[in-house]
């Protein structure tokens, strides 16, 4: 079984607040947020970080994309907000697991 916390989020072993599923990808708030509104969005496959990402991914991570606005503005977050992708150590990465960070509602912390 993998390790991996947000694989384990994927397969329902640990809960997570959701706001979206899809065949490919799912969205959950931040166990420990950022800000007003902090929700990360991931694909359902195990892709460790964006320095893995290659040309098959690219109709996954397109999907990801498209769905940042809607899910921003399902939470209220009709004025704008803030997107990240920390990618490995020296880019803070601390789950190794690809993730979209949205951050709304007010300022974030990071
Ligand atoms: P990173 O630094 O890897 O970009 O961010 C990882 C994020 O995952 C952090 O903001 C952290 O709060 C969040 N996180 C870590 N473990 C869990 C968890 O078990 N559930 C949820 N919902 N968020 C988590
Ligand atoms: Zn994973």
């Amino acid at each position: 079984m993998s390790d991996c916390i947000f694989c384990k989020i994927v397969d329902g072993n640990i809960p997570a607040k959701k706001v979206y599923e899809d065949n490919d990808m799912i969205a959950f708030h931040d166990i420990r947020p950022a800000a007003k509104v902090h929700i990360l969005i991931i694909p359902k496959l195990h892709i460790s970080s964006l320095l893995e990402v290659n040309d098959s991914h690219q109709e996954l991570l397109g999907k990801m994309m498209a769905k940042v606005p809607v899910l921003a503005k399902e939470l209220g977050l009709n004025d704008g907000f803030k997107t990240n992708i920390n990618t490995g150590l020296a880019g803070g990465q601390e789950v190794f697991h690809l993730h979209v960070h949205v951050y709304g509602g007010g300022p974030a912390s990071n």
